[in-house]
């Protein structure tokens, strides 16, 4: 369960430890927001008096030992940018005891005992079962455009990744309406459809196909159908990749064989990862490094740091990835209204 408000305790004295030796380091996928996350942990970790190192290359820099301390300065001007300057990896190799051991050994020989780590599902996953192998804590920092962590409201990068969505979606609608065209635009998340419906009802897309509501697509088919008769000339659907009535390729073919629509696929995929984090992910970032800190100072360990209903929480790593966060339908359902095409209306004469 979420360990709420367990960070600061409001009118109570948090007994915090000083001089932690804390590494930091970025992994899995990229998300915009990381470099503001860097930044507060790096600057609040020196500020309370520990030492800080920075580790490249997520857990394969940690297994080759690429570990450097980091200074107040080395997050310089870093706040505005995307990607993430420490750069991250995917490590096979942090997947096996050995590979681990080694990053156990580099870590003991620059003295670190706590970890901080921004990243996704997976590198919580990682993060666990190294802390329950070797003698060190660890806190989560919530880091991936897919916004699909349980125990924190957004993650880091979901925001941006929705506004370059959204950029992308209004370019798209001016040439959709220009050739009455149907467009299928698939964007990131996985098995999570929240950048899709976030996405599509900012951009006012006609139809979102996201995972936790999988549509018949003879349903969508007959919807379409109709509101092409009842005068719609353009439309957009706009659909999670991999959504399980599969990705935008194959739901046009399938749209294809029941209506005759000029059909256009507009796959956005990495563009989504890229670009200057949001203000919205830079507040967030920061809040979130700086509460990690606090919170590795405060001992605590194998939890991830978050926001829900704007208190900040430590909830659980383990539960982050097996407790299914909550979409609320009702948005799919608005954007249905929003959406909905009225029947041609019929003029009475007398
Ligand atoms: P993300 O953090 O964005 O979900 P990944 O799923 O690629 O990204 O995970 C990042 C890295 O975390 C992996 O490359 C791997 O090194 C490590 N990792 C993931 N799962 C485990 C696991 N069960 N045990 C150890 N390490 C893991």
């Amino acid at each position: 369960m979420a360990d709420t408000n367990s960070v600061h305790k409001k009118g109570g004295k948090i007994t915090m430890s000083e001089n932690k030796s804390i590494g930091v380091l970025t992994s899995g996928g990229d998300a915009p927001g990381m470099n503001a996350a860097l930044r507060a942990v790096v600057r609040t970790g020196i500020y309370h008096g520990n030492t800080l190192f920075g580790i490249k290359r997520g857990y394969q820099g940690m297994i080759e030992g690429e570990i450097q301390q980091l200074t107040r300065s080395s997050v310089s001007n870093i706040i505005k940018y995307g990607g993430t300057v420490m750069q991250t990896a995917r490590s096979a190799e942090f997947l096996t005891k050995e590979g681990r051991e080694k990053a156990f050994k580099n870590l003991k020989r620059f003295g670190i005992d706590n970890l901080i780590v921004i990243g996704g599902d997976g590198s919580f996953r990682g993060l666990h079962e190294f802390i329950h192998e070797f003698p060190v804590q660890g806190i989560g920092v919530p880091g991936t455009i897919d916004n699909d962590l349980y125990g924190t409201d957004f993650t880091i990068g979901f925001d941006t990744a929705v506004n370059t969505g959204l950029e992308a979606i209004d370019k798209i609608r001016d040439t959709a309406s220009s050739h009455s065209r149907l467009f299928i635009i698939e964007v990131m998340g996985r098995t999570s459809g929240y950048i899709a419906l976030y996405t599509g009802i900012g951009g006012g897309a006609e139809e979102i196909l996201i995972p936790e509501a999988p549509m018949d697509i003879q349903k969508l088919c007959t919807k379409l159908d109709t509101d092409h008769k009842r005068g719609k000339q353009s439309s957009i659907i706009v659909v999670t990749e991999g959504e399980e009535t599969g990705g935008a390729l194959e739901i046009k073919a399938d749209i294809e064989k029941v209506i005759n629509w000029d059909i256009k696929v507009s796959i956005l995929g990495h563009l989504q990862r890229g670009g200057d984090p949001s203000a919205f992910d830079r507040v967030l970032a920061s809040r979130l490094g700086y509460e990690a800190v606090l919170a590795t100072m405060n001992n605590q360990s194998d939890k991830m740091v978050g926001i829900v209903n704007k208190i900040v929480t430590l909830t659980p790593l383990e539960e982050t990835w097996s407790k299914k966060k909550v979409l609320d339908l009702t948005y799919l359902t608005m954007n249905e209204v929003l959406a909905a095409q009225p029947a041609p209306s019929i003029s009475l004469t007398c």
